[in-house]
């Protein structure tokens, strides 16, 4: 007997009997184009069935990988399937870096950016920022490129495509020269210092996440990643508004093994080394868990923080951990952070699914004021309703999607939950 796909969480059996690994652009235009119902999987690392189909199932992931850095350009060109962890590898050895990178290298650069991945930074956008153009198989299995340089507002839409547009076999992206960057921590930063100061703790490194697991007030870590500039580095204080610097390394959960997590200590390193959370080579976060995150518009985050505490006898039995980013502003229609400066709310569960569920349900009712975007790649119940006032291109998108695959090629229960077809 054959083992159906899963999830990296395990929480989703994907209802396609197997996964297919096309070995060539050509092959992959063959099976779309030969195929009713198809969705792409990347290293299948969202919670939610957004991957799923009862069709083919398809991977890009054993299309030959090619990496071309265009220097006059400051681009890099790379296929769809490659991992973040070996991009970044590849691009520091040639001088060059992203500005930005999820708590994880594990995942792919196709999924990641189909979603709208984030990492952490005042002024640093979403992964998909970077892109400059795609190159993908639509559902006649003809292969078309789409650049912000020729096609605008389409190009805007076609980013965090959800994969409901196409299969992304190359992407394109904007490199920055390689940098190297320290990381501390703080532990036990006062609820009271946030309130005062949240402006100056989020402005106060490159990267900064606070974690908190609910299960008392403050803050139980504030992790800063910031980029060194020349030599001189200034040390940190080893007290910073009421919280201390750890003595020794942090994981996000506690009780998890330190030695999965990226160096920290102030040791310097290079920026694909410091940014993520978790090693390449280890288990990211616990790996027994389920994920949901919502963005809200920056200036809402200490009420969206008090919102959440009035539940907090929900929350925190079930919450492993939760992390609090800031991503800025972009112009991609299904991006979360579409139009404002976004503060992004996460939440990493225990593996209970019956459990956890109603409790989503709650804290997107206290979170409703303030008009949360729900992570695509992770569990949320928002309705379709909701999402459609949330965006204000949702409607171009649905007509995007209606343009590009009109006969739903590339749909699936969930799209057609989130964008009914007209
Ligand atoms: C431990 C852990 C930590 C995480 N940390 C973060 C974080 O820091 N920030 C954050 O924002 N998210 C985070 N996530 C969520 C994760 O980044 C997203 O779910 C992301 O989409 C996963 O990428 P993937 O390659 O696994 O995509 P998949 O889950 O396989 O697919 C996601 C979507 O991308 C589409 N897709 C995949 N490949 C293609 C392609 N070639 N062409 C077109 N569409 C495609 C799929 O159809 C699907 O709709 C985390 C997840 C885990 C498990």
């Amino acid at each position: 007997m054959t083992t159906r796909p899963t999830n990296w969480a395990g929480n989703v059996t994907y209802r396609a009997g197997r996964v297919h690994f096309p070995r060539t652009v050509d092959q992959l235009q063959e099976l779309v184009a030969a195929s009713t119902s198809v969705r792409p999987l990347g290293t299948g690392h969202s919670f939610n069935r957004i991957a799923d189909t009862t069709g083919a199932l398809i991977s890009v992931a054993d299309v030959p990988q090619t990496c071309v850095i265009d220097p006059t350009r400051s681009t890099v060109t790379v296929s769809a399937g490659m991992r973040y962890g070996e991009l970044a590898a590849h691009l520091h050895e040639a001088g060059y870096a992203l500005r930005s990178l999820g708590s994880l290298p594990h995942i792919s650069v196709a999924g990641a950016i189909a979603t709208g991945t984030h990492g952490s930074g005042d002024t640093v956008g979403s992964l998909a920022t970077a892109v400059a153009a795609l190159q993908m198989v639509t559902a006649d299995g003809e292969l078309t490129y789409v650049s912000r340089e020729t096609d605008g507002e389409e190009f805007c839409g076609t980013v965090v495509g959800l994969g409901a547009l196409g299969i992304v076999t190359r992407v394109t992206l904007h490199v920055v020269p390689t940098y190297e960057m320290r990381q501390w921590v703080y532990d036990d930063l006062p609820r009271t210092a946030l309130v005062e100061h949240v402006d100056a703790i989020f402005a106060s490194a490159y990267s900064v996440s606070l974690f908190t697991d609910w299960r008392s007030e403050g803050v139980d870590h504030v992790w800063l990643k910031h980029r060194m500039h020349g030599s001189g580095t200034v040390e940190p204080p080893t007290d910073w508004l009421g919280a201390t610097l750890a003595d020794g390394p942090r994981h996000p959960i506690v009780g998890m093994p330190v030695e999965n997590c990226t160096e920290q200590l102030g040791v310097p390193g290079p920026w694909h080394e410091r940014l993520p959370h978790f090693r390449r080579e280890f288990m990211p976060s616990s790996g027994q868990e389920l994920q949901s995150e919502y963005f809200l518009p920056r200036e809402h985050v200490l009420d969206a923080l008090e919102a959440i505490e009035r539940i907090r006898h929900r929350v925190g039995p079930l919450v492993q951990v939760s992390e609090i980013r800031t991503v800025a502003r972009d112009d991609l229609w299904l991006s979360p952070s579409h139009g404002h400066h976004t503060v992004a709310i996460h939440f990493t569960w225990v593996p209970d699914t019956t459990a956890v569920t109603p409790v989503l349900g709650a804290l997107e009712e206290q979170l409703a004021p303030f008009r949360p975007r729900p992570h695509w790649g992770k569990l949320f119940s928002t309705s379709p309703q909701t999402l459609a006032c949330g965006y204000a291109r949702y409607a171009d998108f649905t007509a995007l999607m209606a343009r590009h695959d009109p006969t739903g090629k590339f749909r699936n229960q969930l799209l057609d939950r989130w964008f009914p077809p007209g």
